[in-house]
């Protein structure tokens, strides 16, 4: 027997619309890459992403076309997310750092037709200029001054296109099923691959990343998303904070600690996000300064593994960090790191490892982890294998690729190595292409790595495995140092003693000038290997 609730589409435009009528005077503060901070009430912002629908209407997008962005955080990059999901049409988010001939690739297989861009990216918009040969049209994220002789022929300007258009719209309905953004992976191995997310599963991720026990997002929260928008859709916080009626802080191109740390203090964020990377530098920049905090409770960081010390020097100054884990086929969250009822009783030893862990599946997302063979393991806490999940806002199939991007039985395979302990929590210990198979046991890169990182004199640490005769292959320890310090191998060895088995410890130790990072701001191992191995 069939129940008799009402059929509604989980429709992205919803998040929108809810947040119009009941937070109309909740802000969108952006930092444009003016430098100028403006202010916008979501009631301004639904009214201006009508204007934007209308104009890409006129502009003969309709129902699947793709819409290029190369833009950083600010309400005009909120509005093209909405307005493009709104009409029925993709928005497509590119990292902008991401080589030329990435883009390119990219934009081709994408097929956009239109691509708005930040006017401080200009120079790279110029090579650009020939993708799609000369199919696609380009609109400058600004007023009509901004525009100039570089910027590809027939340039438009985003605020006219927006003030030429009424506010009017009646959104169509559409099949909760219809894309609505696209991201590529990064595509450090072949080309990237586009992982198509439908509005169903963004706004069942949109309320699961809002659950206490995730983000814990309300109306009176302030959140921050520094993750970029063209990474992930900022981890799904531009959803989120629409459907709690948060105030969303959108830091634009001003990604460094100065600015960050004026954004964060003058707006009162509560929750920022963001990868490791940009929280070092953070409080490298509060202690340099002598600055604290006066509203940030909550920092969530993903992308790569938390290491002890930044989790402590967190802690130290009052500010609780969530731990995720996820990625771009997970659209992408897949745990979320906060304690259970009893995490603190069990003894401060471990509860501060527990809190290294990346965190417990949520609702909505399977996890399993499975050896060499395909058997299942078990969930005890040191088994470690391959990372499979399935759910509701997991890549079945990627973009313009025919076969499904999942195991025969359904599982997405997600190129991690991990185990799971009795209580949920689960612990990545590799990439699958970075697990180091040494005399035919796995050393764990990632674990090796954030061993090193716990050393006072390093700034950055990576493992790679290099061939050896006898074992196959042995770890080779790569390290950027901290201004002004020097590093014994001696004492490196005896910190990594006291943290890792002896046979994981690297015969060899190389200290480099600066580390190579890719376009999401990861190492770039490939490099590594090209050049150590
Ligand atoms: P994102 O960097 O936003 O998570 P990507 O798709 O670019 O998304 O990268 C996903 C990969 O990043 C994961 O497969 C995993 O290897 C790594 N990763 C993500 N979160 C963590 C984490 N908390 N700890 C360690 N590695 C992580």
């Amino acid at each position: 027997m069939l129940g008799l609730m009402m059929e509604k589409p989980l429709l992205v435009g919803s998040l929108l619309e809810h947040a119009e009528r009941f937070h109309p005077e909740q802000q969108v503060v952006s930092r444009l890459v003016s430098g100028e901070v403006v202010s916008h009430r979501y009631k301004e912002l639904a009214q201006r992403t009508r204007q934007l629908a209308n104009a890409l209407l006129a502009l003969g997008i309709g129902p699947g076309d793709r819409v290029a962005t190369l833009a950083w955080n600010t309400h005009r990059h909120l509005e093209l997310y909405y307005a493009c999901a709104g009409i029925g049409a993709v928005c497509h988010t590119i990292n902008p750092r991401l080589h030329p001939e990435q883009l390119s690739y990219i934009i081709e297989h994408a097929e956009d037709r239109l691509m708005f861009f930040d006017t401080d990216l200009s120079a790279l918009v110029s090579k650009l200029a020939g993708a799609r040969r000369g199919q696609m049209c380009w609109v400058a994220l600004g007023h009509e001054a901004d525009l100039n002789s570089a910027m590809p022929e027939g340039c438009l300007a985003y605020e006219p296109l927006l003030s030429a258009q009424g506010d009017e719209l009646q959104w169509p309905q559409l099949d909760e099923r219809a894309a609505c953004s696209l991201c590529y992976t990064s595509g450090t191995t072949g080309n990237p691959k586009g992982v198509l997310y439908s509005h169903r599963s963004t706004v069942l991720h949109a309320l699961i990343s809002a659950l206490p026990d995730s983000a814990a997002l309300s109306a009176q929260s302030v959140v921050m998303p520094v993750v970029p928008m063209f990474h992930v859709n900022a981890w799904g916080m531009p959803y989120a904070a629409l459907l709690t009626g948060a105030k969303l802080v959108m830091p634009g191109n001003g990604l460094d600690a100065p600015r960050l740390y004026q954004l964060l203090q003058q707006e009162r964020v509560t929750l920022a996000l963001g990868v490791p990377t940009i929280w070092q530098s953070v409080l490298n920049y509060l202690d340099e300064q002598q600055l604290r905090f006066t509203e940030l409770r909550e920092v969530f960081i993903g992308g790569a593994a938390l290491d002890k010390t930044l989790l402590q020097r967190f802690e130290a100054i009052g500010v609780t960090v969530l731990q995720a884990w996820g990625m771009t086929e997970l659209s992408p969250i897949g745990v979320v790191n906060r304690p259970l009822p009893d995490s603190a009783s069990l003894g401060e030893a471990h509860f501060q490892q527990e809190k290294l862990k990346q965190g417990r599946g949520l609702w909505g997302v399977d996890l399993r982890i499975v050896n060499d063979d395909g058997q299942t393991l078990n969930w005890d806490g040191a088994s470690a294998g391959h990372l499979q999940v399935r759910g509701h806002w997991v890549a079945g199939q990627y973009f313009k690729q025919a076969e499904s991007a999942c195991s025969a039985d359904g599982w997405f395979v997600t190129g991690d190595i991990a185990h799971i302990d009795p209580r949920g929590f689960l612990k990545l210990t590799d990439r699958s292409k970075d697990v180091i198979k040494s005399g035919g046991e796995w050393i764990s890169s990632l674990e090796l790595e954030l061993a090193a990182q716990s050393h006072a004199a390093v700034a950055q640490a990576a493992v790679i495995g290099i061939p050896d005769a006898k074992w196959s292959e042995r770890p080779l320890l790569i390290l950027t140092l901290k201004d002004g310090c020097e590093l014994d191998p001696d004492s490196m060895r005896m910190h990594l003693q006291s943290q890792v088995p002896t046979w994981w410890l690297p015969e060899r130790m190389e200290v480099i000038e600066q580390m190579p990072l890719g376009a999401t701001g990861k190492v770039h191992k490939q490099s590594l290997r090209e050049r150590f191995g």
